[in-house]
């Protein structure tokens, strides 16, 4: 089983590869077996990738937007048409189920192409009259944009960077995670296949010195990432240090709150997919389920129930509903904190092992009385472990919440729909649901408060950060100078 792509790196609208860099392995963690082996980029790949980028883009953003949208709308199509060869890959790679990456993957980039495709020429200025004489603004691209992407959903980040980047007539060196790097490359293919003129939409692989080289580039002017809160805080100050504009869209430690009125049904299923989908590995994952104390016994039994009847196994069997975490080095990290849970006296409700003897399997875990001050309701896992928590006041379930450096995303169960909107109002968290969890439709914004992240990505929100605005003024009579 081989994933293997042509080359490493694809630029300039080619392969390109440079055996002088360190060879890495993309590893299918449902069995360790080695699926690709790859050279991380060195100084002269990235400066090639740059080159490209820079040297393609002006001519881009003279393209008509239409005409970008048009190409943008092909390379969705073909991946819808590939969607199932890409779902592949995208399971091999990071051990997804195939029953998720079919709907989830590359057709969440798809959409992104597409939205963003619709978006780009609707995009205009503001005429601002000022009496005799008036100003105007331009939408302008930013230049050359440098996105790196974390592992978990490898080509949707990857698309969610690169389609409005694209649109508004920016040029992109992207990064794939090194423990992720396949899909990306097939992303850049389709893209030149659909129309997108070489250069445009670079891949380069390799690891923190990559990323590094990338953001702290002059060429560069934005730099989108998404990754850890550490990885974050260093970007952040790189780019900061060029003045570069950015988009971070880091980790969480999400509440959802189930109130003693919601549908509890309902309740489970969300708090099930807003830690166990993708077998825990999301960044706005409702980690800290806090249950209020009327209703939590008979939500742990229904959970511990529907728990127990995941189906984990082969990620390539479309039946499988939980396949391996990414990596052997990840399940180590989540089994780690299963035994502090442990250690720290919350009560195993269920899973709080691995699974087999090969690959990344983690069964599906849930804590009870769980308290705050416990290192599993402080800090991401990244895993299928599920911290419930009890609370009695809507003020103190609030307070609780909030008291966290994290502020991704939040969530509310209840019927009560004034205090949905009500607690959603007062929660510190970039993006909220009441009655769901974790849908993240291309035409919403998404992102992080707080230590979660700044700027968002999707939605009309995203032109903010893909685009600056001119201003120009036009002086339509004489000049009354002092002097
Ligand atoms: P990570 O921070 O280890 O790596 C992310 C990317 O940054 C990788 O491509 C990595 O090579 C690169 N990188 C690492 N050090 C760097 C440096 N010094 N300079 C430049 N680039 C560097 O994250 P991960 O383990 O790949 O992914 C998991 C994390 O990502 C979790 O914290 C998760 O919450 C977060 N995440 C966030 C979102 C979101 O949209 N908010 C989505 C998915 C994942």
């Amino acid at each position: 089983m081989r994933a293997q792509p042509e080359a490493s790196h694809f630029i300039g609208g080619t392969w390109v590869e440079d055996r002088d860099g360190a060879v890495f392995e993309s590893v299918h963690p449902a069995t360790g077996e080695v699926i690709a082996r790859l050279h991380e980029a060195t100084p002269a790949v990235i400066n090639r990738a740059l080159e490209a980028a820079h040297g393609a883009q002006k001519d881009w953003a003279a393209c008509p937007p239409v005409e970008r949208g048009r190409i943008l709308r092909r390379a969705a199509e073909l991946l819808r048409a590939r969607n199932r060869d890409l779902s592949v890959l995208e399971t091999l790679d990071t051990g997804k189920p195939l029953q998720e990456t079919l709907v989830a993957d590359a057709a969440s980039g798809a959409d992104a192409l597409e939205y963003f495709a619709g978006f780009a020429p609707t995009v205009t200025g503001q005429t601002i009259p000022l009496g005799r004489d008036m100003a105007y603004t331009l939408r302008e691209p930013l230049g050359v944009c440098a996105g790196i992407g974390a592992w978990n959903y490898p080509i949707q980040i990857a698309c969610w960077k690169a389609a409005p980047a694209l649109a508004f007539g920016n040029a992109m060196v992207f990064k794939p995670s090194e423990v992720t790097p396949l899909s990306a490359l097939a992303l850049a293919e389709i893209l030149v296949e659909a129309g997108l003129p070489a250069g445009l939409f670079n891949v380069i692989q390799g690891g923190g010195a990559c990323g590094t080289a990338l953001v702290s580039d002059p060429r560069v002017a934005k730099v989108s990432l998404t990754g850890s809160v550490p990885t974050g805080r260093k970007v952040y100050a790189m780019a900061g240090e060029g003045i570069k504009a950015v988009t971070m869209e880091l980790g969480g430690k999400s509440p959802l709150i189930i109130f003693d009125d919601a549908d509890l049904d309902n309740a489970v299923g969300a708090a099930m997919l807003a830690n166990f989908y993708s077998a825990g590995q999301i960044c706005s994952n409702g980690t800290r389920v806090f249950v209020h104390r009327d209703v939590k016994e008979t939500f742990l039994e229904q959970l511990a129930a529907r728990t127990g009847r995941i189906v984990l196994g082969d990620p390539l069997t479309e039946t499988t509903q939980m396949g391996p975490l990414v990596s052997q080095a990840q399940m180590d990290r989540v089994l780690g904190y299963v035994d502090q849970g442990v250690a720290e006296g919350a009560r195993l409700v269920c899973g709080g092992a691995r699974h087999g003897e090969t690959g990344a399997f983690v069964v599906p875990t849930v804590f009870a009385d769980v308290r705050d001050d416990m290192v599993i309701a402080r800090e991401e896992i990244f895993g299928p472990v599920m911290a419930v928590l009890d609370f009695e006041s809507e003020a103190e379930v609030i307070a609780r919440a909030n008291a966290t450096e994290y502020g991704l995303a939040a969530g509310v169960f209840t019927r009560d729909l004034a205090r949905a909107h009500r607690v959603v109002a007062a929660l510190e968290a970039g993006t909220c649901w009441i009655n769901a969890y974790n849908l993240t439709p291309v035409e919403m914004p998404f992102g992080g408060v707080k230590a979660s992240g700044v700027g968002r990505e999707n939605g009309h929100a995203a032109l903010e950060h893909y685009t600056r605005v001119k201003s120009v003024y036009l002086g339509l009579g004489d000049v009354d100078a002092p002097f």
